[in-house]
């Protein structure tokens, strides 16, 4: 099925009722049938439903809706985007290991890796996206995972997919990539060998800003790199806390698997049905809107990149960009969702450009439907130096756009007027 189907149909039957909607399955618990259909969910014997902290009927939906549009095999929805990120992580990496991370990262994403894992014993290496040479340098046998975004929040870089994955497959560890940027409408890493892919469904999934989760989807067939891998041996052993289950016997994804049993079931980062629910309505439109905000952010950069109080455009849509190529290579038709950023004159120019918008509010956050404007060395980034600044690719005029739906002539009529202002 195509995907623009899949986004409207993958992982709802009609119950009793034929509700055309899914319905919200608000609820804690479940009522087991006796004694004997409780002991045999809880042993795996039969599947179905205990407590929400483990699972529930809608955000089922979610996650198997999730899971097509990647072209994966399951998911598991969390929380928020970064509970999804460590326990992506976690479910692979113990105190002792390591994970190699590209350096362009989600702010949180850099932090967690950077200073929280630290606190789990987990240590984080850094290479740059663009030279996946380097990541190969800093696996060691402790190794467990190579994590990088396909499209770089906020740096707005396109990942070498393929060159990536070759080099973890070769060292057999996992592939974690954080698609929320270019969204499975775009891009499907698990197409190109990824293991597990991430999301923050706080931004494209939902579409309007409307709630906070996450989900981690596992590819078809990822067993085969677990089992009898010595970097898994988690996935190998029998495990204490589940009566000695070994996850790589189980005839299930079993790295969706031990995050629900182990990860969810124990830390409870686990998502509200109500989320889960607009997490579907948002992804029945997903297709439509990332084709949009893809056309809109190209039409925007293009003006920008034509004006002359803006110095530099960063936009893989466009020719000019470092990562046209890659972004050709690896989106749909190059279409390069709606994530752009651009540099004027100084951090004084930055700021009463930023101030002089009206359709762009100044929020941080991406992928809402309406248009959102930052600047980074005010905000996100203030703590640092301008050379700092420079050094981590953050200049002081760098002003960032998530380019929502409105039309593209208003959004540019805006810009125009706040950069001449
Ligand atoms: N990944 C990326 C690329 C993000 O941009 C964000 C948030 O901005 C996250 C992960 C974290 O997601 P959440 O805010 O849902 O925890």
């Amino acid at each position: 099925m195509q995907l623009q189907t899949e986004a409207l149909h993958a992982g709802y039957e009609k119950d009793t009722q034929g509700t055309m909607a899914v319905p919200i399955y608000q609820t804690t618990a479940y009522e087991f049938r006796d004694v004997e259909h409780a002991a045999d969910l809880f042993a795996l014997k039969e599947l179905g439903n205990i407590y929400t902290r483990l699972n529930n009927p809608t955000t089922d939906v979610f996650e198997k809706r999730m899971a097509a549009l990647e072209g994966g095999e399951a998911a598991l929805a969390t929380s928020s985007g970064m509970a999804a990120i460590f326990y992506a992580i976690a479910n692979a990496a113990e105190a002792g290991d390591n994970i190699v991370c590209a350096s362009q990262l989600y702010g949180g994403t850099l932090t967690l890796s950077a200073h929280t894992l630290k606190r789990f014993g987990i240590e984080a290496r850094f290479f740059n996206v663009h030279k996946p040479e380097e990541a190969e340098k800093l696996i060691d046998e402790k190794t467990k995972v190579l994590f990088f975004e396909t499209l770089t929040n906020p740096s707005i870089d396109v990942a070498d997919i393929d060159a990536l994955t070759a080099i973890a497959d070769r060292c057999g560890i996992l592939t974690i990539v954080d698609n929320t940027v270019a969204t499975p409408v775009l891009c499907r890493p698990l197409e190109h060998g990824v293991d597990v892919v991430v999301h923050s469904a706080s931004k494209y999934t939902t579409g309007q800003g409307l709630a906070i989760g996450g989900i981690m989807v596992e590819r078809k067939g990822l067993v085969e790199k677990i089992r009898a891998n010595p970097r898994y041996r988690h996935f190998n052993e029998p495990d204490e806390s589940y009566h000695g289950l070994v996850y790589v016997d189980v005839p299930l994804p079993i790295y969706t698997l031990r995050a629900r049993l182990s990860l969810l079931r124990d830390l409870g980062a686990v998502v509200s049905p109500f989320n889960s629910w607009l997490f579907i309505q948002g992804l029945e439109t997903l297709p439509l809107r990332m084709k949009e905000h893809s056309r809109n952010a190209l039409l925007l950069a293009e003006f920008l990149e034509a004006h002359p109080a803006v110095s530099k455009v960063n936009y893989p849509g466009l020719k000019s960009d470092k990562n046209y190529s890659d972004a050709q290579r690896y989106f749909d038709g190059g279409q390069s969702s709606g994530l752009l950023s651009f540099e004027v004159e100084s951090f004084e120019k930055a700021k009463a450009v930023v101030d002089a918008t009206e359709l762009f509010s100044l929020v941080v956050n991406i992928g809402d439907s309406k248009s959102i404007i930052t600047h980074p060395a005010s905000t996100t980034h203030q703590q640092l130096s301008s050379e700092e600044l420079k050094a981590c690719g953050v200049p002081a005029g760098l002003i960032r756009l998530s380019v929502g739906l409105e039309s593209a002539a208003d959004l540019i009529d805006d810009l125009k007027q706040a950069l001449e202002a």
